[in-house]
């Protein structure tokens, strides 16, 4: 008997790989630690899924006069490095980056700031959950805000498009049908840590998907991480801004940011 369900489990493998097929992604965990607040694990499928609102037309934002331009017509790579420093390995074509192997990350480094992206997930629709237009944007290469294709596509909703990935969901789904360029816009301001580097206060970010607020001034409990939260260190205070290869294809366009200094004295 045991013999017999062995070779009908082998049949089933084989016929599966035969067939091409991925077997489905996680749409969550419960086998996670609970997050810190004590009322949801970290990636919870039960946690319910944010609704939906249908965002306006999309709005051109061209770089302010202050901005630095990252990404943007006429714009080359020298901005990024691959993480190691390399130059970049991305393919770029008329201001259009498309995620390539391994991250990148900008050569400077920021503190506070407004940043705006713009991001496109395939139209050809592959993968479910975690694997359908997966990338993310990092802020101080450590904080993510996740990239995904969240457009009729479940997954746990702590890692939905524009999450706080693995900590909030976004407040609601503005996410665009696949193929369709999205926005970002994101207010973040760095954790600090207090001379010798004991920590005095975390990263807090407000962000806009397709104009829509998501997140109001909420702060990340750690660096971003898969199935935990990494603790703050004083490395935190200042980063890069990184953007995420996660195996699927998605393009990048006009990205922005404007240092913030506060309010002149
Ligand atoms: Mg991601």
């Amino acid at each position: 008997m045991r013999a017999l369900l062995t070779g009908l489990l082998g049949i089933v493998v084989v016929t599966i790989v035969v067939a091409g097929q991925q077997p489905p992604a996680p749409t969550g965990y419960d086998d996670t630690p609970m997050q810190p607040n004590g009322r949801w694990h970290i990636h919870d499928g039960k946690r319910p899924q944010p609704p939906i609102v249908t965002p306006g037309a999309m709005s051109p934002a061209p770089p302010p006069q202050d901005a630095i331009v990252l990404i943007g017509a006429g714009a080359d790579r020298s901005a990024w490095q691959m993480m190691d420093g390399a130059a970049v390995t991305w393919a770029m074509n008329n201001g259009v980056l498309e995620t390539g192997k391994g991250l990148i990350r900008t050569r400077a480094e920021f503190t506070d700031y407004q940043l705006h992206v713009e991001f496109a997930t395939p139209k050809d629709v592959k993968g479910n959950s975690q694997e359908r237009g997966n990338s993310g944007v990092f802020l101080n290469g450590k904080f993510e805000i996740q990239v995904l294709d969240s457009y009729q596509n479940i997954t746990y909703p702590d890692g939905q498009a524009s999450a706080m990935y693995g900590q909030y969901p976004p407040m609601v789904n503005a996410s665009r049908p696949p193929g369709e360029w999205q926005s970002y816009d994101i207010l973040f301001a760095s954790p600090r840590f207090r001379p010798g580097g004991t920590f005095e206060k975390p990263a807090i970010v407000s962000v806009l998907h397709n104009g829509i607020a998501v997140h109001n001034a909420t702060a990340f409990w750690g660096p971003t991480a898969h199935k935990k939260i990494d603790p703050y260190t004083p490395d935190n205070a200042k980063g890069p801004i990184a953007l995420q290869d996660h195996g699927n294809p998605v393009r990048y366009r006009n990205i922005w940011i404007r240092p913030l200094k506060g309010y002149s004295e």
